[in-house]
């Protein structure tokens, strides 16, 4: 008897091989890092979202050595059963007063995260209000939860404006990347909880890539979202925290409603405690570590002004670690990341469906552990190739 569903998705892959649209995982040896041992080659990366070089750092390695002695390496169950470890009770006290927020959660991981407290948030009654440039897990979250799902141009306010004003939800929740993930820019934060105040909504922000970069590591809120019982803040942990996770920070009653409610944080093992204990240090690495986001932004200048005289492309206006080198024309921007890759450099190519079509282009991400002459070979790299 033929397996007709498992020839289909055969099929599917084909077809997907056929257009050089399938992916594979490069393995990995060794730690996070900027020369990174890929499939048995070394590489100078500019792909990871370690921006401040976290993920590999003596302190936080020594934190997780120290925990594993005292709590073992899996927490054994749910956080609502036995799982909840001091550690993650601790970590997430640390991190909402580092935030200036009245309480936290801490999930397992972002994705979890955002499908959790949009589910919990919104439902049936509700509408979900969404830039349309934000996250893959903010876009899933927003259809689990049965709510209107409704979408604006990419910072396009009036467009969001007239979209509340028309809804007839019981409850509505505005959702947006607080820095945009392939572009790098930054949502207007006041102008967003203006916004929410005028038409009874939640904001909900996902720092993903804020948080431990942007205003002295707290991330992307300003003053009056970190005051505003309407907002409810996201930092995800495994990007410039260096390890995993993510933790959710509002007022004590969102936090005690997502206990309760959100189905991603109830229904899943507790990350193991070590994470957590972990993630305490990574906390003080970034409350302290403003050398390490001074060293980024020398890196981001080194490279905005090394490209500024490149003849072709685009580099986005972006003052975070993101900086996207648009070219435009996928075969284009491939053979671009081709041809770093045969001079040992990794900058990986992002083409539609992820980015809008016509809009290819190189992610370079950076980071603390880059030195300033990896910046510069990269820079001498994209004049020679580009
Ligand atoms: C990476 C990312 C997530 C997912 O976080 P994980 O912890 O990796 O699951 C969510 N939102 C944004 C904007 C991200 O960039």
């Amino acid at each position: 008897m033929t397996h007709r569903a498992l020839a289909r998705l055969q099929q599917g892959l084909a077809a997907a091989r056929a257009e050089h649209l399938e992916r594979r995982r490069p393995v990995r040896d060794g730690a996070q890092g900027a020369q990174l041992a890929i499939d048995g080659e070394t590489l100078l990366a500019f792909c990871s979202n370690d921006y401040l070089g976290l993920a590999a750092d003596p302190a936080l390695v020594e934190a997780a050595r120290a925990a594993l002695d005292t709590c073992g390496v899996g927490a054994g169950a749910a956080h609502l059963v036995s799982g909840h470890h001091r550690f993650h009770d601790d970590f997430e006290a640390a991190f909402a007063r580092f935030v200036g927020k009245p309480a936290a959660l801490l999930f397992s991981s972002g994705y979890q995260a955002n499908l959790g407290v949009v589910t919990a948030l919104a439902g049936r009654s509700s509408e979900v209000f969404a830039d349309r440039l934000n996250h893959a897990s903010l876009v899933d979250a927003a259809q689990l939860s049965g709510a209107a799902f409704t979408r604006y141009r990419h910072l396009d306010l009036a467009q969001l404006e007239g979209q509340l004003a028309a809804s007839k939800a019981t409850d509505k929740l505005i959702v947006s990347d607080l820095v945009f993930s392939m572009d790098g820019d930054i949502a207007p934060v006041d102008a967003l909880l203006d916004l929410a105040e005028r038409h009874d909504a939640w904001l909900y922000l996902d720092d993903a890539h804020g948080f431990g970069v942007l205003d002295d590591g707290r991330g992307g809120l300003t003053a009056r979202a970190r005051e505003s019982d309407r907002v409810i803040y996201l930092a995800t942990l495994g990007k410039a925290a260096g390890v995993a996770g993510a933790a959710v920070a509002g007022h004590a009653d969102v936090v005690l409603w997502l206990v309760q409610k959100a189905r991603p944080y109830v229904y899943t093992t507790a990350s193991p405690p070590l994470l957590a204990a972990c993630l305490l240090e990574s906390l003080r690495q970034i409350e302290t570590g403003a050398f390490r986001r001074a060293q980024l932004q020398q890196r981001i200048a080194q490279l905005r002004a090394g490209l500024a005289s490149l003849p072709r492309g685009t580099l986005l206006d972006s003052a975070t670690p993101i900086q996207p080198l648009v070219i435009g024309d996928n075969a284009e921007t491939l053979r671009v990341a081709q041809a770093l890759r045969a001079r040992g450099l990794w900058v990986p190519a992002m083409r539609p469906p992820t980015v809008p079509a016509g809009t290819a282009r190189l992610r370079i991400t950076l980071s603390a552990a880059h030195s300033e002459a990896d910046v510069a070979r990269l820079v001498e790299a994209l004049h020679a190739v580009v």
